[in-house]
């Protein structure tokens, strides 16, 4: 059997992992991430591999050279998925790399370094309303104030890691010891290039950097009917005011994108005015600068339409992940291994944000993308075909032969 369709195989296994309903939801600290750590461990045991869990939740593989150095590889991606997400996005990530390695483990190919490959309990930040909570911890970046984050369910993180059988106080000493050299990245695409291109995979050259923000604003409530339009103080068509206009600004840019993905109103009710409103922004470029000056040109509108319409505003920050180049050196390494299998190499930006952007803080890092269907991800429809999978694992092994 080819890699490719060993990936698919084990691709297949791995999404049994998941809770009822469409497609696969499978959370941080679930018993699905029990079950899916325990069949990864099984396969990374099976490829040769020394396997431990940390105590955020990552399951990691380790091969060790018998070359005396301590010098160490990480690949990897992350095991949890959105709600009803697909098969692919994070899996494909943790699993390739598991079957490039047993090919070179089997055909006795001994490398001149460590590697370990990771399973990231949480990248997706569903559960607990903050991403990235997996590879933080071995970066090195996880703060002790994320241990109050709640859950969906009301549980914190530090009750939901103990009830886990995890220890949260020493969440501190995750951070990888070893000499770390590089991080690499496999990862579905989730947009279009690579299929419009007519390629299985694509080097990522850098990541988009993203800022979310959470705005609030207050007007009075009121009868649909008895207060004339000029006496309304409406946060709903303040809001909507914003929206548009901000968005006839993005769109007359170039290298940067909004969206405004959640809009509550209150009381919500066909013939009340709405006295509240409460809305997501979600802004990414590859130019920090630009996003800087658009949230700027964001809070501008936001101020000037609550006067104008006698209202009251709040905008609040809640995530910045800055844009990251990759390592020249990886992008580099990953051309030749694309040139050595016969493959054309293709470099372009990551819309999406990765782990790899939260591993920048520890070392060198890099992505690999493959093709997935119509470019669809976060979505039971997440589609991968078995000969792209077998390229990539075809450019994975020749990347792990030639990395020094
Ligand atoms: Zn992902």
């Amino acid at each position: 059997m080819n890699l490719g369709n060993l990936a698919y195989e084990k691709l297949e296994a791995l999404s049994q992992f998941t809770d009822s309903g469409e497609g696969i939801t499978r959370l941080f600290l679930t018993k699905e991430h029990r079950e899916a750590s325990n069949y990864l461990r099984e396969i990374m045991e099976k490829a040769g591999l020394e396997v431990e869990m940390d105590n955020i939740g990552n399951l990691i593989g380790t091969y060790r050279t018998s070359k005396n150095t301590d010098k160490t590889l990480v690949l990897g991606s992350h095991q949890d998925t959105v709600k009803n997400g697909g098969k692919y996005d994070g899996a494909l990530g943790i699993i390739l790399p598991i079957v490039a390695l047993e090919k070179c483990i089997k055909d006795g190919i001994e490398l001149d370094y460590n590697v370990k490959i990771v399973s990231f309990g949480d990248e997706e930040g569903v559960r607990f309303a903050t991403t990235y909570l997996g590879s933080k911890a071995l970066a090195g970046t996880f703060t002790e104030d994320l241990l109050e984050r709640i859950s969906e369910e009301g549980t914190s993180l530090r009750d939901e890691l103990i009830n886990f059988g995890l220890n949260p106080e020493a969440i501190g000493e995750c951070r990888l010891k070893e000499n770390v050299t590089a991080y690499l990245e496999i990862h579905i695409e989730q947009g279009p290039v690579l299929e419009h291109e007519d390629l299985a995979i694509g080097i990522v050259n850098a990541i988009q950097g993203s800022h979310r923000y959470q705005i609030d604003i207050e007007g009075i409530a009121g009868h649909a009917g008895t207060v004339p339009m000029k006496y309304r103080s409406d946060a709903g068509i303040g809001s909507a005011e914003v929206m548009v206009e901000f968005t006839n600004y993005i769109e007359k840019l170039d290298g940067i994108v909004a969206t405004f993905g959640i809009v509550e109103l209150s009381p919500g009710s066909i013939n009340v005015i709405p006295g509240k409103s409460r809305f997501t922004l979600d802004i990414r470029s590859l130019d920090n600068n630009l996003i800087a000056s658009s949230v700027e040109k964001f809070k501008e509108i936001v101020s000037k339409v609550a006067e104008r319409r006698k209202l009251r505003f709040k905008v609040e920050n809640t995530n910045i992940a800055p844009s990251c180049e990759c390592s020249s050196r990886i992008i580099n390494m990953l051309e030749k291994s694309v040139e050595d299998i016969g493959y054309k190499p293709f470099n372009f930006p990551s819309g999406a944000g990765h782990d790899a952007q939260e591993m920048k803080n520890l070392t060198d890092m890099g992505m690999l993308f493959v093709r997935c269907k119509d470019g669809i991800s976060h979505n039971p429809l997440e589609s991968v075909k078995s000969e792209d999978l077998e390229i990539a694992s075809e450019v994975l092994v020749e990347f792990l032969k030639n990395y020094n």
